[in-house]
């Protein structure tokens, strides 16, 4: 009966290890994505977007530094109280610059 009862526990400590397991995942997974503040083109504020791909980088003259455009997925956001934007899109954005707008928004 005893034997019974050690297995039995350790089959549910194993069980909530990997639950844990998978939480820190989900955690690590959730910090390594890159976020950026790009203008949402339907209400133009400045928004979070989450960075899908890269492109290689560019220099430019203009700003004497380099840029790099990536395609970024824009989060929900609001436009006001309790109302949602509705444009999630996905938009080719600059996602590294060395120059910065005044809402320090890469440019
Ligand atoms: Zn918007």
């Amino acid at each position: 009966m005893d034997v019974l009862f050690s297995i039995v526990s350790l089959l549910f400590i194993t069980r909530f290890a990997d639950l844990l397991n998978l939480k820190l995942m989900f955690y690590l997974v959730k910090v390594t994505m890159m976020e950026i503040f790009v203008y949402c083109k339907t209400c133009d504020k400045k928004v979070k977007a989450v960075v899908l791909t890269k492109h290689e980088r560019e220099y430019d003259d203009s700003i004497s530094g380099y840029r790099r455009y990536g395609m970024v997925r824009i989060l929900e956001h609001n436009v006001g109280f309790k109302k949602n934007c509705s444009d999630t899109s996905q938009i080719k954005a600059i996602v590294e610059s060395d120059s910065k707008d005044d809402n320090s928004v890469f440019n």
